[in-house]
């Protein structure tokens, strides 16, 4: 991998910009096709390697581009065979990729930036800070490093991946004009060439965004909800004060609305003992859904240190998904995969070199209970 900053990294550009890309050079934009196969479908990122590009094309390349991936810091396989990638990424940060076979399919969770600003109280990224938005290159650099490390030596490669979750790291609709870019690349016939259906996005709801995807793109849609009222939500996704859930289910609509084809929004509810498990927010969520095509994903929380929260009793979830169930929805609960080796939702948390200063905070708060813990113990 070269390191020369001067250079156009070929990895992240979209079809459209390595068209473009080609066109400036005073080439036909046919060549973008020939380079994203090699690059996303071979996993070639030396041109000399290309054999279908001419030596004077591979000489100019060189000089003006490169093909850079995030280097890989380790790769954990769990028992369940889901993996997980820590990958590096410049300036002292690394981010995490997450894939889960389940049958025919195999999910790649992919991060969208170092971190996340929003801070959503039961989230292990959220309470590392934020550092920065990942390039369009760092983000479909995840997929190009869970491709090729699937890859058999001097066999085709196989399609291992089927499907894309926008759920690691980050918030998707807040690295917008990046994440876009690398979701063209995970559907192009000439890349990845991934379903529509098959590339999701999800948000925590910021709702202007959603309007400007709608603009856009056409991927699946999934939204983190959690909470059946503003004011539990309010205090779960702070996003909430500024987009309350009555804006946020309109913006869905509205997304929804504009796809090509009918698909159900998914609904993502993070389940909390005793904060958002109840029946009587199961009777909520029913009637709040009422009108909005959906289907539900109840997901046990995921516990991490100093958390505060706790993962709910299987029968209390199977209650809450019942009594959803009667009322006619589609539920279904998220298995938890992958959690011997830290893999699960919302616990991600990669090394975020934090700028804001949360993670200082949560270390201060983390270190008082500890302190105040080992008093208590000691009494
Ligand atoms: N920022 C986006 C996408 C990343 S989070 C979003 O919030 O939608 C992916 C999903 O994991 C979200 O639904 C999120 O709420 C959930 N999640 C976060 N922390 C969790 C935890 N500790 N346990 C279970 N789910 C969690
Ligand atoms: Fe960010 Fe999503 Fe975590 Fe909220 S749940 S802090 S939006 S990554």
């Amino acid at each position: 991998m070269s390191n020369d900053e001067k250079k156009v990294n070929l990895l992240g550009l979209s079809p459209k910009k390595m068209a473009d890309f080609f066109v400036e050079m005073g080439e036909k934009p046919f060549r973008a096709q020939q380079l994203l196969k090699w690059i996303h479908q071979v996993g070639l990122e030396d041109f000399d390697d290309m054999s279908n590009v001419s030596k004077v094309m591979r000489e100019k390349l060189k000089e003006v581009a490169c093909v850079e991936y995030p280097e890989i810091i380790y790769h954990k396989v769990s028992k369940d065979g889901t993996q997980k990638w820590l990958m590096k990424i410049p300036g002292g940060s690394s981010i995490e990729t997450v894939y889960i076979p389940e049958g025919g399919r195999g999910t790649l969770c992919v991060s969208s930036q170092i971190g996340c600003a929003l801070d959503c109280s039961f989230c292990s990224t959220g309470k590392q800070g934020f550092n920065r938005d990942l390039s369009a290159a760092e983000i479909i650099g995840q997929v190009y490093v869970a491709a090729k490390s699937f890859d058999k030596p001097g066999e085709k490669r196989e399609r291992k991946i089927t499907n894309v979750v926008m759920m690691g790291m980050g918030e998707p609709l807040l690295n917008f004009d990046n994440v876009v870019d690398a979701m063209d690349l995970m559907m192009n016939d000439h890349s990845y060439g991934l379903s529509k259906r098959r590339v999701t996005l999800s948000t925590s709801g910021v709702v202007p965004n959603l309007y400007k995807l709608a603009e856009v793109s056409d991927v699946s849609l999934a939204v983190s909800l959690h909470a059946p009222n503003d004011a539990l939500r309010d205090q779960l996704v702070p996003i909430n004060k500024k987009y309350p859930i009555k804006e946020l289910l309109a913006a869905c609509d509205h997304y929804m609305g504009s796809l090509p084809d009918r698909r159900k929004l998914t609904v993502e509810y993070t389940m909390m003992d005793q904060v958002n498990d109840e029946v009587e927010h199961a009777e909520q969520l029913a009637k709040l859904l009422k009108n909005t095509p959906c289907k539900i994903n109840l997901i046990p929380f995921n516990p991490f240190p100093n958390s505060g929260y706790s993962r709910p009793s299987n029968n209390r979830v199977y209650k809450f998904r019942d009594y959803l169930h009667n009322q006619g929805y589609i539920v279904t609960i998220r298995s938890t995969r992958g959690d011997d080796i830290d893999a699960a939702c919302g616990q991600l948390v990669g090394q975020v070199e934090d700028r804001t200063r949360r993670s200082a905070r949560y270390i201060e708060l983390h270190e008082v209970s500890a302190a105040e813990n080992s008093q208590a113990e000691s009494k």
